[in-house]
C-alpha cells in the first residue's frame, strides 16, 4: 500500500490506510481518518478524565503533539452530565479541542470505581445492564449497552467504545467465559443502538464503534472472543481486560494468541497501555493506538520519564542541578527550567510542579512515538527498539 497524496478530498471518515509494514515484526504504520482530522499511527493517546488531561491545557496538549485524546464516560456522564455537553456543543468545543477525542464506555469505570470486589452490593450486573453506585454521591445509577452508546452521542467523541464487562485477572473461568459472551451480546446491543443514531444523524459528526474483545488470562477464551468481535464488522477493535497493560508478560502472551485473529484491515487498540517499554512490545505485536493514565500520573508524583530511563526529579541529588528534566528534549518545560527548579516547586508543592512535568512526560511519550513511526517507515523500527530498551533499562516495570 502507498502513501496517497494530498487530495482535496479527504478520505471518507474512519478510512484506515497502511503506509508502513515492518519486515520483521507486525509492526505498521498508517493513518486514521476522522471528522476532526487524521491521526498517524502507531499512536499514544493521552488520557483526560473529566475532559482535561489533568494539570495541562488543549493547547498545551496541542503542543506537546497530542493527535488524539481519551475521554471517560462514567465521569462525564455523572458530572457535568453528557445532555449539558450536547447541549454545550460538545465535549470539542466544550474543552477547546479541535483535534480526535475518543471516549471509553464507561464499563472499567463502573466496575472498578463505582463498584470492585472489596465494595460487593454496589455493582449489580444483570443480562440488561449494570446498576451502581455513583461514587461522587452515592447515587444510584443503571448502565446499559444502549445508554452507555447515547451518552457517548452527546458527548460527541469520534471513537465511541461497546459497553463491557470488564473481566479480572482472578476470575475462574466459568466467570470470564460468562462475562465474555455477555460482552460479546452487549457488543451486538450496542451496534445495533449505533447503527440507529448514525441512520439518524444529520448534522452531527459521525462516530466510529470500536468492539472489545475480553476472555481474562485464558487463551481459548481470548480468541472465541477476537473471532466474535471481528465478525461484528465494525470500525475498529480493542483488547481490554484487567491485565491489559498492567502485566507486562500477561498483555504480551494475550496479543500474541489473538494478533493473526484481527482483521488486518482495522485499527486495533490496546487499552491502558502506557510504558514506554511497552510502546514497542505492543507495536512489534501489530497494535496501532494506546492510552494509559501512567506518564501524566507519575508525572505529578514528580516521576519524569526520559531516554536514560525515570529520573526522580524530587530527590535530593538534583537539588543543585542545573540541567534540563532531559538534554535534547524539545519541550517547553525542558527548553526553558532546570531538574533544581522542577525538584524545588515540588518540594514547595507549587502547582506549576505538576504542569511542567506532564508536559514534559507527555512530549517524551508522544516523542517516543514518532520516533516509532518513522523507524516502520525507514526499516529500522528493530534497531531502535534495542537501541532504547538498552538505554532505558527495564526500570519501567509497573502501573
Ligand atoms: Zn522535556
Amino acid at each position: 500500500v502507498t502513501e496517497t497524496s494530498a487530495a482535496p478530498d479527504s478520505p471518507r471518515p474512519f478510512t484506515f490506510e497502511i503506509v508502513a509494514h515492518d519486515r520483521e515484526t507486525r509492526a505498521r504504520a498508517g493513518h486514521f481518518h476522522t471528522p476532526h482530522g487524521a491521526i498517524s499511527t502507531p499512536v499514544f493517546m493521552p488520557v483526560g478524565t473529566q475532559a482535561t488531561v489533568k494539570a495541562v491545557s488543549s493547547d498545551e496538549l496541542e503542543a506537546a503533539g497530542a493527535q488524539i485524546i481519551l475521554a471517560n464516560t462514567y465521569h462525564l456522564y455523572l458530572r457535568p452530565g453528557s445532555a449539558r455537553v450536547a447541549r454545550l456543543g460538545g465535549l470539542h468545543r466544550f474543552m477547546g479541542w479541535d483535534r480526535p477525542i475518543l471516549t471509553d464506555s464507561g464499563g472499567f469505570q463502573v466496575f472498578s470505581l463505582a463498584g470492585g470486589a472489596e465494595r460487593e452490593g454496589l455493582v449489580e450486573v444483570d443480562e440488561e445492564g449494570v446498576t451502581f453506585r455513583s461514587h461522587l454521591d452515592g447515587g444510584v445509577h443503571r448502565f446499559t449497552p444502549e445508554l452507555a452508546i447515547e451518552v457517548q452521542a452527546e458527548l460527541g467523541a469520534d471513537v465511541v467504545m461497546a459497553f463491557d464487562q470488564c473481566s479480572t485477572t482472578e476470575a475462574s473461568y466459568e466467570a470470564s467465559r460468562d462475562g465474555m459472551e455477555r460482552t460479546h451480546r452487549w457488543a451486538e446491543r450496542c451496534r445495533a443502538r449505533w447503527r440507529e443514531l448514525e441512520a439518524a444523524k444529520l448534522e452531527a459528526m459521525p462516530q466510529a464503534l470500536f468492539g472489545i474483545v475480553q476472555g481474562g488470562p485464558y487463551e481459548d477464551l481470548r480468541r472465541e472472543s477476537a473471532r466474535a468481535i471481528a465478525g461484528l464488522d465494525l470500525p475498529g477493535i480493542a483488547i481490554g481486560g484487567e491485565s491489559i497493560g498492567y502485566s507486562k508478560a500477561l498483555t504480551r502472551q494475550i496479543l500474541d494468541w489473538l494478533v493473526d485473529l484481527l482483521p488486518s484491515d482495522l485499527p486495533r487498540y490496546a487499552m491502558g497501555v502506557g510504558d514506554p517499554v511497552d510502546f514497542f512490545a505492543v507495536v512489534e505485536r501489530g497494535i496501532d493506538m494506546f492510552d494509559s493514565v501512567l506518564p501524566t500520573r507519575m508525572a505529578r508524583n514528580g516521576t519524569l520519564l526520559t531516554a536514560d530511563g525515570r529520573l526522580r526529579v524530587v530527590n535530593a541529588q538534583f537539588a543543585a542541578d542545573t540541567r534540563p528534566p532531559e538534554s535534547g528534549c524539545d519541550c517547553y518545560t525542558c527548553q526553558r527550567f532546570s531538574r533544581s527548579y522542577l525538584r524545588h516547586l515540588f518540594k514547595a508543592e507549587v502547582l506549576l510542579a505538576y504542569r511542567l512535568a506532564t508536559i514534559h512526560n507527555l512530549r517524551f511519550c508522544l516523542r517516543t512515538v514518532d520516533r516509532i513511526r518513522e523507524s516502520i517507515q525507514g526499516g529500522s523500527f528493530l534497531s531502535l527498539r534495542d537501541e532504547f530498551l538498552a538505554r532505558y533499562g527495564s526500570a519501567g516495570s509497573g502501573r
